[in-house]
């Protein structure tokens, strides 16, 4: 038996200070774990944490030291960051609770939740999926992950993201509103977490539109930086 046409390849992500490579299996990502951004996003409550996913090959690398170039998207006016805090999970779990979660991570890298907003409002205004708004291709930068025996367990850290050198998103991964460990939790009672999978763990507030030309600079202290230029498209 044989392949009908040549099977995709496996999508992977650098090791920090290796030359080995992290398989990715699944693309999770956290919704709305800033205070802050519920409130810019018109959400006050807290309530439970709640899912989207992207597919694996959605994953864009860019190594360290380097500036990606990503091609603006299409069928959007309105592209935004995200910049987040990424948790590379190493083992299977399923139904993990809290004091367990930990087990599970094997690294961390810093990732943009790229996201087309005027896409994913409308979707959220009709009650539908946010695929379209979050799932395209290249939608989710990510740098070299670092092992978790290189950081220990990141309870806090700065987070930020800089556009055209101005600070635009600051904020600390303390404040998350769910840890790390909880979104573990809560996200293995929904599916068996594998090898490979990347959880991204929500954005702090100060998201916004950027446009062919715009760089971007994002990192978690003690995890690493991700540089992104955004380019015209090709017509
Ligand atoms: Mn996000």
């Amino acid at each position: 038996m044989a392949y009908v046409f040549a099977a995709p390849g496996q999508a992977v992500v650098p090791v920090v200070g290796s030359t080995d490579l992290f398989p990715v299996h699944r693309i999770y990502c956290v919704g709305r774990n800033y205070a802050e951004h519920a409130r810019e996003m018109g959400h006050s409550e807290r309530e439970q944490p709640f899912f989207f996913a992207k597919p694996p090959d959605a994953a864009f690398v860019i190594s360290e030291g380097m500036t990606g170039k990503l091609p603006y998207p299409g069928a959007t006016s309105d592209l935004q960051y995200e910049v987040e805090l990424v948790v590379a999970i190493g083992r299977h779990g399923s139904i993990v609770p809290e004091e367990k979660a930990a087990e599970l991570v094997w690294g961390y890298a810093v990732g943009l939740d790229l996201t087309r907003r005027d896409l994913q409002a409308a979707m959220k205004a009709q009650g539908r999926p946010w695929e379209i708004g979050k799932s395209f291709d290249r939608s989710a930068p990510i740098s070299a992950i670092r092992p978790i025996h290189l950081t220990g367990a990141l309870a806090s850290g700065r987070i930020w993201l800089d556009v055209n050198g101005q600070r635009r998103q600051d904020s600390d991964i303390a404040k998350m509103i769910w840890s790390v460990d909880q979104i573990i939790e809560h996200l293995s009672r929904y599916f068996v977490l594998a090898p490979g999978d990347l959880i991204f763990s929500g954005t702090p507030a100060g998201v916004a539109a950027v446009l062919p030309g715009d760089v971007l600079n994002g990192g978690v202290d003690g995890v690493g930086q991700l540089s992104l230029e955004i380019v015209t498209a090709a017509p």
